[in-house]
Order: C-alpha cells, then sequence, then structure tokens
C-alpha cells in the first residue's frame, strides 16, 4: 500500500511513473471479477462464434431467465436484434477489460493509449479498464 509522506519532497498527488504492484493486484482483482460477471451477462444474450472464439454472437432471446429479471429482461431481450444491441455494449466492455489484464501481465497497465502518460488513479478506481487519461477522455471506447 501507498502511504503518502508530509515530509516526501514531492508533492501530495505526484504523478506516479511505474504503479505500486500491490495497487495492480487490487484493479487485477477488480478486473477479473469484471470478467466473470460480464462472460455471465454476455451467454445470457449470445455465445462465442464458433468459427472466431474471440467474437461474440447474439441468440434469440432465451426463456430460462430467472423469475426475478423476467419483466426487465422481457422489456430488454424482445428479440435478436435487442440481444445484439446489448451483446455488442458487453463485448466492447469485455474487450475492454481483457485488453487491460493484458496491459498488467505486458507491464503496461496504467498508461493513456493515445498520450501514454499514467492514466489519473480515480479515473481507474471508478472504471479499472479505462484506456485514456482524463484529457483523452471519450476518444476511444471504453
Ligand atoms: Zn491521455
Amino acid at each position: 500500500m501507498y502511504f503518502p509522506s508530509f515530509t516526501s519532497e514531492k508533492p501530495f498527488a505526484t504523478l506516479r511513473t511505474v504503479m505500486e504492484k500491490e495497487q495492480i493486484e487490487t484493479f487485477k482483482q477488480k478486473l477479473e471479477e469484471e470478467v466473470k460477471l460480464l462472460k455471465g451477462e454476455l451467454q445470457s444474450v449470445g455465445r462465442i462464434n464458433p468459427s472466431n472464439p474471440d467474437d461474440w454472437e447474439a441468440t434469440p432471446g432465451k426463456l430460462d431467465i430467472l423469475e426475478a429479471d423476467r419483466n426487465e429482461a422481457a422489456d430488454r431481450i424482445e428479440s435478436y436484434e435487442g440481444n445484439t444491441a446489448i451483446l455488442k455494449e458487453l463485448e466492447v466492455r469485455y474487450n475492454n477489460i481483457k485488453s487491460a489484464l493484458k496491459k498488467i501481465e505486458d507491464g503496461t497497465y496504467g498508461n493513456c493509449e493515445i498520450g501514454g502518460k499514467p492514466i489519473e488513479e480515480d479515473r481507474l478506481e471508478a472504471n479499472p479498464s479505462a484506456r485514456t487519461c482524463k484529457a483523452h477522455l471519450g476518444e476511444l471506447e471504453d
């Protein structure tokens, strides 16, 4: 854990160049949990494309939806088209998280994909799979 020191010569909110290992581990856990959740959601509206394991395709609405979700789900999952729209959104999130996990492995996690500078910590807290810093917010899908 990072304990800011008041006797440090660095400013309080210093720009980090290398993220603390433990901090990365925390983000990694969050990302892995989210991958699991998203995978479940993806499987409720689609399936992995048999000819491309990185691609998901929408399936027609299922009937085995849990009772509690049925009303909401009935509104959202009326048709294949509805599933396609939901799936596309989930797939973007899923792929971003997968790529964030890959960046952790590669040691490039936490850097803006446009400017290359470290992404603000509060932005990563809110969205651990963020691909850009605040200055480049909205320039990439995340
Ligand atoms: Zn940036």
